[in-house]
């Protein structure tokens, strides 16, 4: 639909007031009301971010030498996830606009390997498990690579279908830490093992867990290996903009070696331009997003981690108790911000309608229907709001299954 640019432009004040009022819609995420699109945690870390991304606002990461302050936040931010994750000597990484992007570029870099590293030629697949990210599948259908998904064992990666459904022309194979779907993290260590055996490049897709994982388990959490300390893992990659806590439009995509990295870059001269070297998808790479990213990580620390993400695990393990209590069964074993739960006789698609009339923004999974949280700090503070709220959608949704399914199965 076309609406016309107004002749004359408006006065700034007023039309900030209304674009205020524009999100009287939205869900009240400060509030603590979404479960999933956004990462709350806290008025402090907000105004961290908004201050850090208006300083570099209109900096172009594209330019290192023009910026080589957002060079060196991007150096620091990438080597702050290269300690975390186990990396070794010589590996390396960059930042991206977000999880699509590191997995789009972590591909490419795994199919310029196998076509020049290894010589593969003819067609390629990956292999994933059901429960990987739409994100490689898009990847793949802009590469032109087949998608393999294997079925699921106790909502896990199945290593040894995995390695089935390999072969000479598979440039990668893919496990969670954890998946969205379940919030599990995939037998990394299997995985590994099979990627070692089988000289296959494995990608570990930690854009929702990787800023969380190791803080957890500092804190005392039962997370097993899935990072760089596994020898079979190639790359990763690890959304800032999540439980990283950093302004939207920040990911970070790592390699074991920097001669893997080289296959992410594209390095181009054969126009008017002059050489232009750029090691994501992105052409112009908003310098505010780095430089949010840099300003929260720093002014967190390991002990700010540690202290937010024990309030996301804290707010799982009571909501977890809560709706265990209540009937649900809860889908494996989370030890993250992500639960999922079924419920053996109600409709949690109904369930969660009726959530969403009480103001709540949550997922679903499909296979099986239930219900899906991803947790932030803030709903440490609002978890009994949830579960009186669930109480309530409940008792609707079980008096209106009686009615609609009573004559059914009388
Ligand atoms: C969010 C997510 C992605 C994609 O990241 P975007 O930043 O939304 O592009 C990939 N994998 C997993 C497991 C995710 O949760």
């Amino acid at each position: 639909m076309r609406h016309p640019l107004p002749e004359h432009g408006q006065d700034w004040k007023g039309l900030r007031a209304r674009m205020g009022e524009m999100g009287a819609g939205d869900v009240r995420w400060r509030d603590g009301k979404a479960a999933v699109y956004v990462f709350n945690a806290g008025e402090e870390i907000e105004q961290v971010q908004r201050e850090a991304y208006t300083l570099y606002m209109a900096e172009n990461g594209l330019g290192p030498l023009a910026f080589p302050s957002l060079k060196r936040m991007e150096e620091m931010v990438v080597g702050y996830g290269l300690s975390l994750f186990h990396a070794p000597e010589g590996a390396a990484g960059n930042t991206t606009t977000g999880g699509t992007d590191s997995i789009t570029m972590a591909l490419k870099a795994a199919r310029d390997y196998a076509r020049k590293d290894r010589g593969v030629t003819g067609p390629l697949n990956i292999v994933l498990p059901r429960s990987a990210h739409p994100a490689f599948d898009k990847a793949a259908a802009v590469m032109e690579i087949e998608v393999r998904r294997t079925s699921l064992k106790d909502y896990l990666a199945d290593a040894e279908a995995m390695g089935a459904a390999a072969d000479g022309s598979t440039v990668m194979i893919v496990g969670s830490a954890p998946c969205f779907p379940y919030g599990l993290i995939d037998p990394i260590g299997a995985l590994s093992d099979l990627a070692v055996k089988r000289g296959l490049w494995l990608h570990v897709d930690a854009c929702v867990g990787g800023y969380i994982a190791p803080f957890v388990r500092m804190n005392g959490g039962d997370v097993p290996d899935f990072d760089f300390a596994l020898p079979g893992v190639s790359s990763m990659s690890a959304d800032l903009h999540k439980y990283g806590y950093c302004a939207k439009g920040a990911s970070t995509v790592f390699f074991r070696t920097e001669a893997l990295r080289e296959r992410m870059v594209f390095d181009f001269a054969d126009w008017p331009g002059g050489r232009m070297i750029t090691p994501t998808l992105a052409g112009t790479r908003p310098g505010g997003a780095i430089a949010a990213a840099y300003a929260v990580m720093t002014v967190l620390g390991v002990e700010g981690y540690r202290a937010k993400q024990g309030e996301v695990t804290g707010a799982r393990a009571k909501i977890q108790a809560g709706v265990t209590e209540r009937g649900f069964q809860v889908i494996g074993d989370p030890q993250l911000g992500i639960l999922a739960y079924t419920h053996p006789t109600l409709d949690c698609l109904a369930i969660w309608a009726r959530l969403r009339e009480r103001g709540w923004f949550t997922s679903v999974t499909t296979e099986p229907k239930g219900l899906h949280l991803m947790l932030s700090p803030v709903h440490a503070r609002v978890a009994d709001t949830y579960l009186a709220d669930l109480d309530a959608a409940m008792a609707e949704v079980s008096g209106a299954a009686m009615e609609v399914t009573a004559p059914r199965y009388s």
